[in-house]
């Protein structure tokens, strides 16, 4: 089977790791800070706070930015559950902004429209989290001055997007959005194995996170309610967590930092190349927004069902029996029974339940060949022939 997505790890990664077993830290060790700095000043961010996923990394965002019992987050309902799931950690209310058919993106004007309903109602949201699908940028500068006029904060989710770029920026820079969380689960561009930051320019909203991170515990004099009781002390001064990243993970996902551009460019060459093969075949291949330089994680397809004499779910199944591992990003949120039971129905979201029902993810990740891109590609053209 040739997999959807897949790691690459390389004889240095594996001496870095093996190198942190043999030291004196498995955790709370150097690698950490260092792995923050690196991802930091490659992504142009003041700080980088490293967590042991991009869920975490989720919740103590929204922790951070006090969301709360009462406020809104809004989000796309075409991604993984983790970006909705983070207002409910925080006690909040959820609600879904539908996608733009083209970029797949959460709709800048769908949300404009969401806002000026909400504002009359009297439930702006307090977060709105925009979700790079694919590793395509949503149209950032139009959301950031929606966020100016209405009062919300973003944290982007940038799980899919490492290494990509937004008028000509990292993603990560935080030019448009108060916080960045990346993720290195090993689908993903870079990994640590499970991991994940977020990366912000705001002082106050890194130390709160990294606050977090560790049970709302500091050994900081400064921020002690009272005068430290001896060399021993430390105060707990917030409800925090256990998130912290290992030093094996960290050493692991420096390592593989210094692969990011070639990665991303190796994927933009496989990419190209599906275009190139699929142009005369009845699906719609990724449209990329000039803004931006998409990190792509995923290369979706929309299929032309009209012309095609099988349902979805069969051109899916016969790609699988073929031995080609395609994927489907995402089932919409609001469509999963746990948000059902919280009053969202199918219809809510028409343009995301339209893209449901055409998407398939093809297989893409550095390390695959041209000759498996041929494969994939041999084997849709089979499955998309027309009835004889
Ligand atoms: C993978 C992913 C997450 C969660 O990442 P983890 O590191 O596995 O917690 C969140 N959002 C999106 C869009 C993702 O793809």
């Amino acid at each position: 089977m040739i997999p959807y997505g897949r790691q690459d790890i390389t004889e240095a990664d594996i001496d870095a790791v093996v190198a942190v077993l043999r030291s004196d830290f498995l955790t709370q060790g150097p690698q950490v800070p260092r792995f923050e700095q690196q991802v930091a000043r490659h992504v142009g961010a003041k700080h980088a706070v490293a967590v042991n996923s991009a869920t975490s990394a989720l919740h103590l965002a929204c922790l951070a930015l006090g969301l709360g019992p009462g406020d809104w987050l809004w989000t796309s309902p075409i991604t993984f559950v983790a970006s909705a799931n983070c207002a409910l950690y925080c006690g909040a209310k959820i609600d879904f902004v539908d996608i733009n058919p083209r970029t797949y993106n959460l709709c800048p004007q769908a949300l404009e429209r969401r806002l000026q309903q909400a504002e009359r109602e009297g439930r702006l949201p307090k977060i709105v989290v925009p979700v790079h699908l694919c590793g395509q940028p949503c149209d950032m500068a139009t959301i950031h001055a929606l966020a100016q006029r209405y009062g919300f904060k973003i944290v982007e989710d940038a799980s899919h997007a490492i290494g990509g770029k937004y008028q000509g920026e990292y993603i990560g820079s935080g030019r448009y959005s108060d916080i960045t969380v990346f993720s290195f689960h090993p689908v993903k561009i870079v990994t640590t194995a499970e991991g994940g930051m977020a990366l912000t320019n705001d002082d106050v909203l890194a130390d709160r996170m990294a606050l977090l991170r560790s049970h709302g515990i500091t050994r900081d004099p400064a921020r002690m309610t009272h005068d430290a009781g001896g060399p021993w002390y430390y105060q707990q001064i917030a409800l925090g967590f256990n998130y912290r990243m290992t030093e094996l993970q960290a050493a692991l996902g420096t390592s593989q930092m210094a692969r990011l551009d070639d990665y991303v460019a190796r994927r933009h060459q496989l990419a190209r190349r599906y275009d190139e093969l699929l142009a005369g075949l009845p699906v719609t291949t990724p449209w990329q927004h000039p803004d931006g330089y998409s990190g792509l994680h995923l290369y979706i397809i929309r299929l032309q069902l009209d012309c095609i004499g099988r349902n979805h779910r069969q051109i899916f199944e016969a790609l699988r029996e073929q031995g080609i591992g395609v994927n489907l990003h995402y089932i919409p949120v609001h469509t999963q029974p746990y948000y059902q039971a919280m009053g969202f129905q199918a219809g809510d979201f028409p343009e995301a339940e339209r893209y449901y029902a055409e998407a398939i993810s093809l297989p893409l990740y550095p390390r695959m060949t041209d000759a498996q891109l041929e494969q994939v590609v041999t084997a849709l053209a089979h499955v998309l022939r027309p009835a004889q």
